[in-house]
């Protein structure tokens, strides 16, 4: 990418279409230059948000606010000024285009927040937060985006830093004066305090998951034979009328998308056809085919059970399936219309799973059960929850139990957006503390600890975007949109 930070550059910074109004944003040496030759106004100079003209020679584009930045307390640490026009597409490009005529270049993808970052303005995982703080889906997610904005990660990495560069500056006394006993730390005491480092750094590793779900998101699969109520599951949990329920089996015979705030997790549900294998009808049965699709792809899967009615044979048939293609995929078992009377008492899934010392073949010879599901159900020990899509007990459950298996929890306090990339030298700093910390069981340990201090500090270093590489720079603004 080529950043060339001599040019003044220009953008739509407000998303594009009609809107009430559209902020256009310059920034470089010659912002107030341009905005001068366009921009026609009475209000005093000295204001720093003026009302008046763009125009173009003669002809009048529109009537605007111009709002002008001083260097270097900007969002860039250079001149900026902002243009608020009418939000129309077909004047927003008037007058970029005479912007680009008058001396300005287009701004390349994430160029503001670029100049922001090589001026000092921030680090790099502030910079990086400023794109995760403007695609958040939830109102958790984009809090731990603008926690990393303020700067509260960067703040822990860089306590981590002065806390080992400290404990560095023992180890290299040691180093150039072994035969010296002042301003020394014993083996003990530097291994305790390497112990401290590794305890802050894995709690950072261990927020990664949480960050990834509420960045990323999950998608939830909705499976289950015709009937169990996947429909009306899904209504219930999104709340309205979105999926067709009806009481003829097979007739959601598509995938259907809804996107929902769960506790944070911003969470995609597919309710997918009935998988039933027996279907004449080839519509249902393309159906059912997106729906295996749909699960594999899943990073959670609701299996809806008809809580009402027996296991029966589609039951199992999905149990096989489960047990062939999503081994790895956790599953949520639900036992649906928890509002009806049960049935009979052949119903037992939940006495069964809990029965783990029943031995298998008293379970084979059990020929009175018309399902044997039970060791499926097993394998991933978990109780049946017990909800109505009726009146929508126990849907909160389902849901905390979704966010659950994002790692997001009520008590979670501590929210910060950990990215890959940030993962990536959390990891490599934690094994050179560890390596370091093991180095005083050996002789020589100081000359080793100081050499994985010292690689755990060009970690930390990588965080911040201190010593990170043009080419890695490039990839994180490039993901940047235009504008910002
Ligand atoms: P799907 O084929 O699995 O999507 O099932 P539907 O959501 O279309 O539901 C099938 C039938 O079961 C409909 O008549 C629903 O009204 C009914 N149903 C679904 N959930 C419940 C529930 O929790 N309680 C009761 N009583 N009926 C339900």
């Amino acid at each position: 990418m080529n950043y060339n930070t001599e040019d003044t550059i220009a953008a739509l910074s407000t998303a594009a279409g009609k809107a009430a109004i559209a902020v256009i944003r310059l920034s470089g040496k010659r912002s107030f230059d341009i905005i001068g030759k366009i921009f026609e106004t009475k209000t005093s100079a000295a204001k720093q948000v003026q009302y008046g003209c763009i125009v173009d020679g003669g002809e009048k584009i529109d009537e605007v606010l111009c709002a002008f930045f001083k260097n270097p307390n900007t969002y860039t640490g250079e001149d900026i000024a902002e243009i608020s026009c009418h939000g129309n597409p077909v004047i927003i490009n008037k007058i970029l285009n005479l912007l680009y005529k008058t001396g300005a270049r287009q701004a390349l993808p994430g160029e503001f927040t670029y100049r922001g970052f090589i001026n000092g303005k921030m680090d790099l995982t502030k910079a990086e937060s400023v794109c995760a703080l403007i695609t958040s889906k939830t109102e958790t997610a984009a809090k731990a985006a603008l926690n990393n904005v303020s700067g509260e990660f960067a703040n822990k990495i860089k306590n981590l830093k002065n806390d080992l560069t400290n404990l560095l500056a023992f180890m290299e006394v040691s180093l150039d004066h072994p035969e010296e006993d002042i301003m020394f730390l014993s083996r003990q005491e530097k291994q305790a305090r390497l112990t401290l480092l590794i305890e802050t750094t894995k709690k950072l590793l261990a927020i990664y998951k949480i960050s990834e779900s509420l960045q990323k998101g999950l998608k939830a699969a909705i499976i289950g034979k015709p009937n169990a109520g996947k429909s009306s599951l899904l209504n219930a949990i999104v709340g309205k009328n979105r999926a067709i329920v009806t009481d003829i089996a097979g007739t959601t015979t598509d995938t259907i998308e809804e996107f929902i705030d769960c506790r944070g997790v911003p969470l995609t549900i597919i309710d997918t056809a009935g998988i039933r294998t027996h279907s004449d009808n080839s519509i249902e049965l393309l159906g059912q085919k997106r729906s295996k699709e749909a699960a594999a792809k899943a990073d959670v899967i609701i299996w809806v059970l008809d809580g009402s009615a027996p296991f029966d044979n589609n039951d199992k048939q999905i149990a096989d399936f489960i047990k062939t293609e999503n081994i790895n995929t956790p599953i949520l078992y639900v036992l649906n219309k928890a509002d009806l009377e049960r049935q009979s008492e052949k119903w037992k899934v939940e006495s069964e799973i809990n029965d783990k010392s029943k031995n298998k073949n008293e379970q084979q010879n059990d020929q009175s059960e018309k399902w044997k599901v039970e060791s499926e159900i097993a394998v991933n020990s978990q109780l049946p929850l017990k909800v109505s899509s009726l009146t929508g007990d126990g849907i909160p459950a389902l849901l905390n139990a979704i966010a659950k298996i994002a790692g997001v929890s009520d008590t979670q306090n501590d929210l910060l957006m950990i990215n890959s990339r940030h993962y990536a030298h959390l990891e490599n700093a934690f094994s050179a503390l560890t390596k370091a910390k093991e180095a005083y069981a050996l002789e020589d340990a100081d000359e080793i600890a100081a050499f994985e201090a010292r690689a755990t500090l060009s970690e930390l270093n990588e965080i911040l975007g201190i010593t990170t590489s043009q080419d890695i720079l490039d990839t994180i603004f490039s993901n940047f949109c235009i504008g910002k």
